[in-house]
């Protein structure tokens, strides 16, 4: 299948509130002007460098979302146009995306990445760093970001309940931060979790941003 037809299939399964990033990493940029001339606009990057190649060369009204895990001495190159960065694992990142954005006259959208899945190696807060953190409230002195939601990935498994406890594991973090650190933050609406293996169960438990990937632009060489 193509492109196209599968951009279209995958968003005719998504409810309004969900919005696909469509997670164009390792591929080139021939692929992501498939994807936007069929009327894709959201693409994920993990890697600074390779987006600022794909930035400079294609269309300025894709908007960029960075994924990946972002070094703080990186940030100063995205931040004149990066749409949102889903993966803050730490205050001295997110205090760094601000200095950077005040350059540029920006308020950069941030998501707090939490650490639900079993795997050792991956980044995130746990629930309970993440309200220490925000509980502390330097973060509100921050008037160049803001904390738009929350975002995680379940682990790498074909156990669908596993994933799927996972999920309502951040599903209910998501709520319980909205409902209190949050309550008067309408920005605070976002949940991005799921990717091609595991979408379905992430929409059922309320994600707003689902991040595919080799299901759009097939399998990455890296
Ligand atoms: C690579 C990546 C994805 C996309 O994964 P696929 O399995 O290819 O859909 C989603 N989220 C993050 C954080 C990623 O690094």
């Amino acid at each position: 299948m193509d492109i196209k037809t599968i951009l279209n299939e995958i968003k005719s399964e998504l409810p309004q509130t969900t919005q696909l990033v469509a997670v164009s990493k390792f591929h080139p940029a021939e692929a992501i002007k498939e994807a936007y001339y069929a009327g894709q606009r959201i693409f994920g990057e993990s890697k600074v460098q390779e987006l600022e190649n794909k930035h400079t060369v294609l269309p300025k009204d894709i908007e960029w979302h960075f994924i990946g895990h972002l070094q703080t001495n990186k940030v100063k190159y995205i931040a004149p146009y990066i749409s949102m960065i889903h993966a803050v694992d730490s205050y001295k990142l997110l205090d760094e995306i601000n200095k950077q954005a005040a350059k540029s006259n920006r308020i950069i959208p941030c998501l707090l990445e939490i650490h639900i899945a079993q795997e050792e190696t991956k980044y995130g807060f746990t629930p309970d760093e993440c309200t220490e953190m925000l509980n502390e409230g330097k973060w509100k002195d921050l008037k160049n970001i803001s904390i738009s939601g929350i975002m995680g990935m379940a682990t790498n498994t074909d156990d669908e309940a596993m994933i799927e406890k996972e999920f309502i594991k951040l599903e209910t973090y998501f709520k319980e931060l909205k409902s209190t650190i949050f309550k008067e933050y309408e920005s605070f609406k976002e949940l991005s979790m799921g990717m091609s293996e595991d979408y379905h169960l992430a929409i059922r438990h309320g994600s707003t941003f689902v991040r595919i990937g080799s299901k759009i632009f097939g399998i990455r060489n890296y």
